[in-house]
This record gives structure tokens, C-alpha cells and sequence, in this order.
């Protein structure tokens, strides 16, 4: 699964399953893969992905698909369904699968605000995000309002049986960073269907949002750090740099004592320029603090500044996961305890299957 995950995968059939995740807020340019009873987030529309080793036939009447290796069967893999509540929409003809889309097998996830303030300028942006691609192509909305998210919400918990929900948001301010809309969204979602959310945004200036966010039916939060060497931050992404890692610590610990250990995450891209040791050494940190580090390989993303930077080596990535998976495991914090989020679901990451 990790060589898979940094080499991608050829499909000899792009059609089979539900459709691929294009543009949108962090990583991209994927497909739901299941493995071994796993559901993975595969890269398929990469450059990396068109010289990739693995090829996947095209289905069988079972949805069955044969992986190969060069020339050689390696294993049966098979691909989650397109959704039900994607062929709905709203009053207004707005679909709902612009307004949220399926993740692995059973998330529904959406980026509540498609715009950020980091975009603004090329100079400042996220080297590695795509979060005005989708919005561009035409394939979501800019602000998804509150009562259109628990529209969608309840119909894909109803027809598809999701079983939890990601709100992450483009930064709209350089204040409370998300906090406010994801507090309105989680509220109307809460109040149409139960289904536990987490939020995902940047530190907020004040802790205090953290116990709003709480209140509003927010139950884990994430809080990405992306990358962790200082020069390198303010190479990768220099506008959220301007946000220190003395910060994003302050606010986890923050964050952990309102929703506990393990529900609080960060998200990490290997493969940007941070050694193995400097992951380590902050994921260690974030252990400590009760935070759970989901490592994920980097994803160049077509038409982003990194689209030609390499996808780490599986090597790399086998470096950091294995002793990664053994530490969260001894901290007690494992994968499958996570409420809601990036962490429970896993699937852009094989750290969990480390974690024994
Ligand atoms: S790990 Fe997060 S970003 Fe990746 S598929 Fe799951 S919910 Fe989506």
C-alpha cells in the first residue's frame, strides 16, 4: 500500500468506480482504491501515476480488478461504488456532489469555503494546494451554506450510510481562520443528521473558539501543519508560514484540552523537503501533546507550482511510518479511536497499517 500510494496507479479503465477527486483543498488528483479490506487514496492523475509500475485491469462483472506489477498479477483490488446522493440536487439545481463528495468509503467530505486568503497571491499560496482548480473547473460552489451542507449530509448518511464528515475551509481571514463558518456549518449539520464532523482549519487567534467549536457539534479538530522545518515552510508556503509552529503547538495543546486526546490531528506532507529525523522529532512532540500525527505521502498535483516535484520514494515513506505507527500506538493514540476525520478514515495514508 505505501509503494502504491507514492508510485500511483494506471487505470486501464478511468471509468470503473465512483469518479476521481480533482482539485479541491489539500492533497488530490486521487482515487478510492480498496486493498486487502483497506480503503486507499491512490494518485492516478499525476505525472508520477503515468510512469507508474502498477496498472489496474479493468473490472470483472463482481467490480473485481486485477493489479499488476509490470506484467505480474500481485492482487484483487476493487473500487467503491459512485454514491447515490450524487445524483441529487437541490432546489436551486446546484448537484450535491458539488457541494460534497465521497472519500474513501465512507466520509463525506467538503471544503466549506473554496476561496482562501493564501490563494490570493502566487507569491503566497500553498505551492502544493489546488483549492481554486475545482472551483475554476466548475465542479464546486464557493461557499456552501450551512443549510446546503446538512442537505447533503443527511441524504448521503441516508443513501450511502457515511459514517462521518471532514469540514475543512480556505482561510477566509487572518483571524479566526475558519473557526466561525465551520461553528455554522456543524451546527445546521448537527441539527439535520447525527454524524460526527471534524473541522479543519488553520490555529484560530483565540482559544476560545476551540470550546465554540466544540459547542457547535464539531468533534475532533485538524490542524495542518503540512510542513515543519522553518526554511522550508517559508518556501513550500510562505503565507501560512506567517503562522509560527510555536503557534500551531500552543493551539494544539489548547485544542486537546477541549476534545480530548486523540481528537485532535495534524496533517503532515512527506516529501516536500522535511527529513525523516525533523518529521519524527515533531511527531513526537505531537504525541506528547496528544495530538495524532496522520503522515501522508506528498501528491503533486497537476497544475499546482509542485506538479513536477517528485512523489517520495516508498523507501521514505516506509522510514517515517514504520517507527511513526509504533510510537502512536505506545501513546496510545491509534487511528481507529478518532471520533471523525483524516485520521479515522486513513486513507490517504498507510500509517495506520503500522500501528500495531
Ligand atoms: S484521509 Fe482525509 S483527505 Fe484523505 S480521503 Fe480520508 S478524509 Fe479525505
Amino acid at each position: 500500500m505505501t509503494e502504491l500510494q507514492s508510485f500511483g496507479l494506471r487505470l486501464a479503465d478511468p471509468s470503473a468506480g465512483a469518479v476521481s477527486r480533482r482539485g479541491g483543498a489539500g492533497p488530490s488528483d486521487h482515487k478510492a482504491v480498496v486493498v486487502d479490506g483497506h480503503t486507499i487514496m491512490v494518485p492516478v492523475h499525476t505525472s508520477t501515476a503515468w510512469h507508474s509500475p502498477f496498472t489496474a485491469q479493468a473490472p470483472d462483472a463482481q467490480g473485481q480488478s486485477t493489479l499488476t506489477r509490470g506484467a505480474i498479477p500481485i492482487a484483487r483490488i476493487s473500487f467503491p461504488k459512485q454514491p447515490r446522493f450524487y445524483g441529487m440536487q437541490t432546489f436551486d439545481g446546484v448537484p450535491y456532489s458539488h457541494i460534497a463528495t465521497l472519500h474513501g468509503s465512507d466520509v463525506l467530505a467538503t471544503t466549506v469555503l473554496q476561496t482562501c486568503i493564501r490563494y490570493e497571491s502566487r507569491r503566497k499560496t500553498c505551492k502544493f494546494c489546488a483549492i481554486g482548480q475545482s472551483l475554476a473547473a466548475g465542479r464546486t460552489i464557493a461557499r456552501k451554506t450551512p443549510e446546503q451542507l446538512a442537505e447533503v449530509a443527511r441524504a448521503a448518511v441516508l443513501l450511502d450510510g457515511v459514517k462521518h464528515m471532514v469540514l475543512t475551509t480556505g482561510t477566509p481571514n487572518a483571524t479566526d481562520r475558519g473557526a466561525q463558518i465551520l461553528c455554522e456549518s456543524a451546527f445546521a449539520i448537527k441539527a439535520a443528521v447525527d454524524i460526527p464532523i471534524q473541522g479543519q482549519c488553520e490555529p484560530p487567534d483565540d482559544d476560545r473558539w476551540f470550546a465554540r467549536m466544540k459547542a457547535a457539534g464539531i468533534d475532533t479538530l485538524g490542524m495542518h501543519l503540512e510542513v515543519v522545518t522553518p526554511a522550508v515552510r517559508a518556501q513550500i508556503m510562505p503565507g501560512k508560514a506567517s503562522v509560527p509552529i510555536s503557534r500551531y503547538m500552543s493551539a494544539f495543546e489548547a485544542a486537546v484540552g477541549v476534545f480530548g486526546r486523540g481528537q485532535v490531528s495534524t496533517y503532515i506532507l512527506a516529501g516536500l523537503g522535511d527529513t525523516r529525523e525533523a518529521i519524527l522529532e515533531i511527531c513526537d512532540a505531537l504525541l506528547a501533546l496528544g495530538v495524532y500525527p496522520f503522515v501522508v505521502p506528498f501528491v503533486p498535483i497537476s497544475g499546482t507550482p509542485l506538479e513536477d516535484h517528485p512523489a517520495p520514494t516508498p523507501a521514505f515513506m516506509q522510514s517515517i511510518l514504520q517507527p511513526l505507527g509504533q510510537r502512536v500506538a505506545a501513546a496510545g493514540l491509534r487511528s481507529g479511536d478518532i471520533k471523525a476525520g483524516c485520521g479515522k478514515c486513513g486513507a490517504c495514508s498507510s500509517l495506520s497499517v503500522y500501528e500495531n
